[in-house]
């Protein structure tokens, strides 16, 4: 059996990432999320363990002190933290589970250190509609969404660093386009 393929996916928040992948799970086997640590707090309807493990500061430092560290990888975004469990990517791949990770571009950076990762960035169609998607969202704060769009122009920059971009235009298509990057990298002959 080979080992699972390791699948980075980065895009400025209120892209739609969490709605493709959620579609895309839903449709193709054989694929796990990993649940992030974060100290951000749960937004309504977030559940404890199912899209992020919250903790608080120094839970997180703890994990992430570990020697070796519990964290595969781990960044400060939009001024909170956020780290993958290195024990749930690790045990995962082993037993041949592609898994995918959502993490900023930062944290794509050391995955790429450290693995070798399938990277793909999910892009809006412009910011003018990504700015409607998250007000449209209604999750954050006047405060939080200055800072999701400043970070945004910043975050589109490190786009050409991944193997693959995806824009989310229409939902329909995006999820296609990250479902035949799957299959294809599936396929590849040196995984066989
Ligand atoms: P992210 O995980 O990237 O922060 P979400 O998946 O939460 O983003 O999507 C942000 C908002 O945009 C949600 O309200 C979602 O329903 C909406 N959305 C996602 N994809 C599209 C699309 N292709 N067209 C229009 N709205 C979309
Ligand atoms: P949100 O707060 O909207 O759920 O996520 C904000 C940003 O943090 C997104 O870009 C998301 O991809 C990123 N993120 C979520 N989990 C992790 C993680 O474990 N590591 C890193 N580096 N970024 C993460």
């Amino acid at each position: 059996m080979s080992e699972g393929i390791l699948l980075v996916l980065s895009a400025p928040s209120g892209c739609g990432k969490t709605t493709i992948v959620r579609q895309v799970m839903a449709e193709l086997p054989g694929l796990a999320f990993s649940v992030s640590h974060t100290t951000r707090q749960p937004r309504p309807g977030e559940g404890n363990g199912r899209d992020y493990h919250f903790v608080n500061q120094e839970q997180f430092k703890a994990l992430r002190d570990q020697e070796p560290s519990g964290f595969l990888e781990w960044a400060e975004v939009h001024g909170n933290l956020y780290g993958t469990s290195r024990q749930e990517v690790e045990k995962r791949l082993a037993t041949g589970t592609d898994v995918i990770l959502d993490i900023d571009v930062q944290g794509a950076e050391q995955v790429r250190h450290n693995a070798q990762p399938v990277t793909v960035f999910i892009a809006p169609p412009s910011l003018a509609e990504l700015e409607q998607r998250l007000r449209g969202r209604g999750t954050e704060s006047p405060e939080s969404l200055r800072i999701r769009l400043a970070n945004a122009e910043k975050e589109m920059q490190a786009a050409p660093t991944y193997t693959y971009l995806i824009i989310n235009d229409q939902l329909e298509q995006a999820v296609l386009a990250l479902k035949s990057i799957i299959i294809a990298e599936r396929c590849r002959q040196r995984r066989l």
